[in-house]
């Protein structure tokens, strides 16, 4: 079977089948990694690997550090504004679809979100033009969301926010292809695409952005605190951050996220490629703008939308049906999706749109 789920999480075949081997015995030590302490050895030898092999993957350098958080991404929108706004009056963000709008509604809990882009009124299917953004030099910090899995919009540069630290939701843009940490103050990322399980996050920060929270921040919400404390000021998501830990020994065996960049490419592009050349599929996004890893589409006929998903699933195509804010098709499409599933599917829109169509 093929998942297109865009989550809670969508692990690698063989990243399951290691922990399956591994869940009651972890290498001889007669426990699992969920019964391990938190501060043995053997765990603090698995975090501090996954830390260094994250770093290796997507090239982060001494001058961030890497945070491994709870409550997901959607946690982050609030911690963010917390402990970047500082004494600044404001920070800019770019509004490009569902979860840009959460992050903004969180932020303007804290202090004044200046919107400085929007792509709203296109219905969302394209990234405001750059030289029409109304960012702010005095901004604490510039956040926009690379890539929105719900509209299936992701950006194709990284923008430029001047000396104003740039902020990132990468939860599905993380390790799909090679990203320049250094153009970032700060880059989240909610695990469960292409890193593990729902629920832990991933914070890549600056050092310098540590330390400015203000002081009605929670604790377990300042990454000052969660960095003096190696991500272990509480008792983390050790099995979660485990399997993140085989998740990047798998990809470092894929050829890194060069590799992972080059197929993802390839899986993305003939989806698309044969929903344009299909007049039975269409996908509304600018060409220029649509997402590796989340491929919206919808049928000529709505109304075969229940009949085209039982199909799907037959064939063990599944999890199709589109998120629940836009309706139609949805396949996510992350680096534990082979590309002989997307070749499945394509193989049986083909078919579907033959009889059907
Ligand atoms: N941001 C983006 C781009 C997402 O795709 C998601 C979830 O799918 C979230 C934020 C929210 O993540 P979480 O459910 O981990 O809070």
């Amino acid at each position: 079977a093929f998942n297109f789920c865009a989550g809670p999480a969508t692990l690698p075949e063989p990243v399951l089948k290691q922990a399956q081997e591994e869940m009651l015995d972890w290498r001889g030590t007669g426990m699992s990694v969920m019964e391990m302490s938190h501060r043995s050895d053997e765990f603090v030898a698995i975090a501090e690997t996954a830390e260094k092999d994250l770093r290796e993957l997507a090239g982060i350098s001494d001058d961030y550090a890497v945070l491994f958080m709870q409550g997901g991404a959607s946690s982050q929108f609030s911690t963010i504004p917390l402990n970047l706004l500082g004494e600044k009056a404001s920070a800019d963000y770019i509004n490009t679809g569902i979860w840009s709008k959460k992050a903004i509604a969180e932020a303007k809990r804290y202090g004044t979100v200046n919107v400085a882009a929007s792509s709203e009124d296109s219905g969302f299917v394209t990234i405001p033009d750059q030289s029409a953004w109304r960012t702010s030099a005095d901004a604490a910090y510039l956040h926009y969301t690379p890539n929105e899995t719900i509209g299936g919009l992701e950006f194709d540069f990284v923008p430029d926010s001047g000396d104003v630290p740039l902020v990132a939701d990468m939860s599905s843009t993380m390790l799909s292809r090679p990203v320049d940490v250094s153009r970032f103050g700060l880059i989240y990322a909610g695990a469960q695409k292409n890193i593990g399980p729902s629920g832990l996050v991933v914070v890549i920060i600056r050092k310098d952005l540590l330390g400015k929270a203000r002081k009605e921040t929670p604790t377990m919400m300042n990454y000052q605190v969660i960095a003096d404390n190696a991500s272990m000021y509480n008792t983390p998501a050790t099995y979660s951050w485990y399997l993140a830990g085989l998740v990047f020994k798998w990809l470092k065996e894929q050829g890194g996220v060069e590799a992972m960049g080059e197929i993802n490419y390839r899986k993305a592009k003939k989806l698309y490629d044969f929903i344009d050349d299909n007049d039975f599929y269409a996908n509304p996004i600018e060409p220029r703008f649509r997402s590796w890893m989340n491929v919206p589409f919808t049928l000529a006929d709505d109304a075969l939308n229940g009949e085209f998903l039982k199909g799907a699933d037959a064939r063990g195509l599944l999890n199709l049906k589109g998120h629940r804010s836009v309706g139609g098709m949805r396949a996510s499409i992350y680096n534990a999706m082979p590309e002989a599933g997307v070749d499945a599917l394509i193989q049986y829109m083909s078919e579907f749109a033959r009889e059907r169509g």
